[in-house]
């Protein structure tokens, strides 16, 4: 068990540092804080994070920038830094936002300090501290850059608060705009004993089978969500909606709430404008997962994966 009591934490989650919300509004603080020479910087090119990697070989660890760095490629930003928090040595982190530049790897600052890439592809090398501590940046670059006007009045908005929210700068608007994520309910549908359903997408990679998912609507409870999208996509009503665990994945911005629910029957009608195929699968078939194009589970850094594995060890 970990501090919250989960028998293991999801990939993209315990980052390692205090966001320090009561700093986002200390103006002089945050200057100070951008000036220090052990202030460490994230920097993001449309949406691709700073890592190790060489070419041929997975990253191993992110890159930050340091102060210098930072005053070097000033002219280049857009906007300000955001802040992120501080680790437990009190170093302070901010994201930066590298959109600008054209041909990042070759600017005269960044130039052989390591490679501009997608977390997608290699999140689950780099150690968990720094998965989530580079998808937080990433989160929070998505959103700024996608809220440059007011959704109210459509008046551009400006960064405040460290970051942490875009004000609309027509003074009769005025609107506060906050980071956001969506909610997404992502659900493991078994039938009480050995089987559970899986389904793939047409665009997945070959052979992947995952777990039912959608967005939470409006007006809908998690717990209704989850029921809403397995009927819409295999056909089926669920009972017992258990709450499993949760998982940021800003790919671009959702929030994955994980459950488990128990089918009441076990005939599948497809929705195939929704889903490629659906079918349910016993225990054994999954730990024999050949992991190949025929078949495979989904990516190790997902819920999806989490749902299924730990799934299998009830039964053990
Ligand atoms: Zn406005």
């Amino acid at each position: 068990m970990n501090q919250l009591g989960l028998r293991r934490s999801n990939f993209y989650s315990e980052c390692p540092l205090d966001r320090a919300d009561n700093r986002r509004q200390d103006g002089d603080w945050l200057s100070q804080r951008l000036q220090a020479p052990d202030t460490r910087f994230v920097p993001l090119w449309r949406n691709r994070n700073l890592v190790d990697r060489l070419e041929g070989d997975p990253p191993r660890s992110a890159i930050f920038l340091n102060g210098d760095h930072y005053a070097a490629l000033a002219d280049v930003l857009e906007e300000g830094a955001i802040f992120l928090g501080e680790d437990s040595a009190k170093r302070s982190y901010f994201a930066l936002d590298l959109a600008k530049l054209d041909l990042p790897d070759h600017h005269p600052v960044l130039a052989g300090l390591g490679h501009f890439a997608d977390l997608r592809l290699f999140g689950p090398m780099l150690p968990q501290g720094e998965g989530a501590l580079l998808a937080y940046a990433r989160g929070m670059i998505y959103w700024h850059r996608r809220h440059r006007f007011c959704g109210s009045c459509g008046t551009a908005t400006a960064s405040d608060r460290g970051g942490h929210l875009r004000r609309c700068s027509n003074q009769d608007c005025g609107q506060q705009h906050f980071p956001r994520t969506d909610p997404a309910v992502i659900m493991l549908v078994h039938d009480g004993g050995d089987r559970c359903v899986l389904g793939r997408q047409a665009n997945w990679p070959d052979g992947m089978h995952s777990t039912l998912a959608g967005f939470v609507e409006p007006g809908e409870s998690l717990e209704e969500a989850v029921a809403r999208e397995v009927e819409e996509e295999v056909g089926l009503k669920v009972s017992e909606v258990t709450y499993h665990s949760s998982q940021p994945w800003p790919f671009p911005s959702s929030l994955m709430i994980g459950f488990w629910a128990r089918a009441r029957g076990e005939a599948l009608q497809v929705d195939t404008s929704e889903i490629e195929s659906a079918a349910w699968y016993s225990r054994k078939s999954l730990v024999h997962s050949p992991e190949d194009e025929s078949f495979r589970l989904p990516r190790r850094d997902s819920i999806a994966r989490r749902l299924i594995e730990d799934w299998l060890a009830e039964a053990s």
